[in-house]
């Protein structure tokens, strides 16, 4: 059974974009749901035996609050911890090496080939050798060599491609001698130009329903046989949130690296990636996943790209994702439910959860956002108050329409902040109909 591992298209967090799409991991079928809420198969089984009644979740709400922050006296609010993502049977890779590959020209003909070529080139390079990967994945046993000399294919891209065909094409190539061998710290990392449509097994469309996706496949060179990673990053026109096509390309292309790295055999020996089911896959359980949305510059370069969930970092009342933003100086705000758990209430019922607020310095409340993500229907939440503070308390409603029926559920996420240069980190909420 094919299980991809998608980078998805960022989720603005701000208004409606048309690429505001979201898919699980391996979702079944057409994995796409938009925050109106329609497929959401895999999403939020939860492990809880919820209490069934409606979410008045004053209990334990487990805590961790280690007083940072430097000013006297201050301590963070008291907020459920972060998760932290387990390690699977596959070993990271400790000297990651990468091959970028591209096409001089494009399906069409029309858009002057790929016009990125230079770009993705040396941000592939910079990703290894100037320490960034290292800074992200190292805490994971990821170490990185050099990259690969690039190449370049004369033949046009494919106006469509199959992951299957993609597999067969590497396979291709690396027969033919135009790709590197395979070694098994090696990436093979293929950027498509527009024009060029990639799907999955499992109905998911490029640039409708991802961003970019890594996997690894069985293929056959010169009579031996090798199981390759790959990774494959369409070019996206109009991506959204204010990005162009080529600071999503680099955002896919780091996401996807880092889970590359970190998880080289995710249809083989899943590793570093939460459960199906668990709340928080429900954009997919990956590291880079995790921090969805969350983006930053790489000061001293014109590259931008997508923060990784730290185990380390999570420990902690900050930002869970790394690298650490560029200005620590800025407080870190947060909220959450303050019971984690799977919430349940009645169809045609308002369901009323209690949420916490904590920062990590002191600072004037701030606003709760809480947006739908997937589900079979969206219980439009909103806050109340619409602001929370340190070791303050909201309350978060969701609706459940008169007409859902008994087991179906929705993902709601609420977070603090959106847009380049904030540090939010979103917190998923299960809700379901009993
Ligand atoms: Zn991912």
């Amino acid at each position: 059974m094919a299980r991809w591992t998608m980078g998805l298209l960022v989720l603005t967090l701000v208004g409606c974009s048309a690429a505001e799409v979201h898919a699980g991991r391996g979702a079944s079928s057409g994995a796409s749901s938009n925050s109106t809420g329609t497929t959401g198969s895999s999403t939020g089984s939860g492990s809880s035996s919820g209490t069934g009644s409606s979410a008045s979740s004053s209990s334990s709400g487990s805590s961790s609050s280690s007083s940072s922050g430097g000013s006297g006296g201050f301590a963070p609010g008291v907020h459920p911890p972060w998760p932290r993502v387990p390690a699977g049977a596959a070993a990271s890779l400790d000297a990651t090496e990468l091959v970028v590959i591209t096409f001089d020209s494009d399906a069409a003909g029309t858009d002057g080939g790929y016009p990125y070529q230079d770009t993705v080139e040396a941000f592939g390079a910079w990703m290894l050798e100037d320490g960034w990967l290292t800074s992200v994945a190292g805490e994971y046993g990821v170490g990185a060599g050099a990259a690969r000399t690039p190449v370049r294919l004369a033949e046009a891209a494919p106006a469509a491609i199959s992951d299957a065909e993609v597999q067969q094409f590497l396979e291709a190539k690396l027969n033919s001698g135009e790709l590197p061998l395979p070694d098994a710290n090696l990436i093979y990392m293929v950027f498509y130009p527009q024009g060029t449509v990639v799907t999955l097994e499992n109905g998911a469309v490029g640039c409708t329903d991802f961003a970019g996706y890594h996997f690894d496949a069985q293929v056959t060179v010169g009579g031996q046989g090798y199981l390759i990673g790959y990774a494959v990053v369409p070019d996206c026109d109009a991506p959204g949130a204010g990005l162009t096509e080529l600071q999503q390309i680099e955002i896919a292309a780091s996401h996807e690296l880092v889970e590359e790295a970190t998880d080289p055999e995710p249809d083989l020996e899943p590793s570093y990636i939460l459960p199906d089911g668990d709340p928080w896959s429900a954009t997919g359980g990956e590291l880079a996943d995790l921090c969805q949305s969350n983006y930053q510059r790489a000061s001293g370069t014109p590259y931008l790209f997508q923060r990784s969930w730290s185990n380390t970092l999570a420990l902690g009342d900050g930002s869970p994702c790394a690298p650490a933003p560029a200005t620590p100086s800025k407080p870190f705000l947060g909220v959450a439910p303050a019971d984690p758990e799977e919430v349940h209430g009645n169809a045609g019922e308002t369901v009323h959860v209690p949420l916490v607020g904590w920062s990590t310095a002191p600072h004037a409340p701030w606003p709760i956002l809480a947006r739908t993500i997937v589900g079979n229907f969206d219980p439009q939440p909103s806050a109340s108050p619409a602001t929370i503070g340190n070791g303050g308390t909201a309350t978060l409603n969701l609706h459940l329409p008169a007409n859902a029926t008994s087991g179906e559920s929705a993902v709601v996420w609420v977070f603090t902040q959106q847009g380049l240069g904030n540090d939010s980190q979103w917190w998923p909420l299960v809700v379901r109909v009993n």
